[in-house]
């Protein structure tokens, strides 16, 4: 089968040079795992974190190995007594055609939802939109929210969950009229700027005259500094994600207004998704009757074939995808 491996680690933005295509054979599975033929695997911001050697919350990649995220496939030889072949599993075995998956790294998937939906909506980024925006910056009705990457998988979730909770507004930032238009037109956001056009700050400002009470970062930078400037008393952040700055090979200065933290009493909170399993049960009682509703929209961007997964991956990190960037494996 075909795997993607880690060539070399990339310096500044990736290139099609880090990857390589290869050949590998079809693993056997021994006692207690499943052989997966993928059909579906995501590609994730997070994954350029992988792609360097610094330490972090995730192992990276090994250079010379298969890449691996999110996935979910269609059991062929089970050897498990938990899973028979024929069963669709998520697993974490991606950026390969067949995998070889312990029982216990499986989950079966309903067939409620297509299995693209399991790593989206009701996956990974579902789960992040709900933790971050409910827990995180403990959202709260008449909250005014403003939330960066908006159009994108995480995004496009935390401005719907913040509306369909009774926000008060919702603004969204992109990077582009298109998905400017998506979010104000097909997502319900009361407003939306494309941060290209002009200093985040005067855009917010524009959109929010009234200010924010939360801020959902997805991209870090100037929309951070632009967030807090732009927050109300008691405003609350969460911190999810600094795309702006996955592929600068310097450090760049933080927010200048660091002391409107003390005088406007804010709070920031980090967090990975990975840490927060114990909210599943809740966040798919609260998400999944809302996409079964047709209430929250979940937009998908579709690369056909393996071999092109770097270049999924590529552009999520420019911006290609509306929604969530989903790999067809096959
Ligand atoms: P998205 O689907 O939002 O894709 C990434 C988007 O980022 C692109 O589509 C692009 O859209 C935007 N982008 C790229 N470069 C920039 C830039 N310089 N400034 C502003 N926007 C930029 O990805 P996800 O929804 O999967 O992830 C969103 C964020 O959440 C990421 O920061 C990710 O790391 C983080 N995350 C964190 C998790 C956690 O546990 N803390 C879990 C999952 C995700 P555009 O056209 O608008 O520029």
């Amino acid at each position: 089968g075909v795997e993607i491996r880690l060539a070399s680690r990339p310096q500044g933005w990736p290139t099609h040079d880090n990857f390589e295509v290869a050949e590998a054979p079809v693993p056997q599975p021994e006692s207690g795992q499943l052989l997966v033929r993928n059909k579906v695997m995501s590609v994730d911001p997070y994954m350029r974190g992988r792609m360097s050697a610094a330490k972090s919350y995730v192992a990276p990649f090994e250079v010379g190995k298969p890449l691996d995220g999110g996935a979910v496939g269609e059991v062929v030889v089970s050897a498990s007594e938990k899973f028979e072949a024929g069963q669709l599993v998520l697993h974490s075995l991606g950026w390969r055609e067949y995998a070889l998956v312990d029982e216990s790294q499986a989950t079966t998937v309903s067939d409620e939802a297509p299995p693209n939906a399991y790593l989206s909506v009701l996956g990974m980024p579902g789960l992040t939109a709900y933790v971050g925006l409910m827990d995180k910056a403990e959202f709260q009705e008449g909250d005014t929210v403003f939330v960066s990457g908006a159009a994108g998988a995480v995004g496009s979730l935390v401005g719907q969950l913040a509306k369909l909770n009774g926000a008060k507004r919702v603004i969204g930032s992109a990077g582009s009229a298109e998905k400017v238009r998506h979010l104000t037109e097909d997502l319900g956001f009361d407003a939306a700027f494309n941060y290209k056009d002009g200093p985040v700050a005067e855009q917010l400002r524009e959109a929010a005259p009234d200010g924010i009470d939360v801020y959902f970062d997805n991209v870090g930078g100037d929309h951070l500094e632009a967030a807090i400037g732009a927050m109300n008393d008691f405003g609350r952040i969460a911190a999810c994600g600094a795309i702006s700055q996955y592929n600068v090979t310097e450090a760049q200065p933080g927010p200048r207004n660091m002391f409107q933290f003390v005088t406007k009493r804010l709070s920031m909170r980090g967090f990975i998704v990975n840490d927060n399993g114990h909210r599943k049960r809740d966040f798919f009682e609260h998400v999944a009757p809302l996409v079964r509703e047709g209430k929250l929209h979940y937009e998908e961007t579709t690369v056909d074939g393996l071999r092109n997964a770097p270049e999924a991956f590529l552009g999520v990190l420019r911006g290609d995808n509306t929604g969530k960037m989903i790999v067809n494996v096959r």
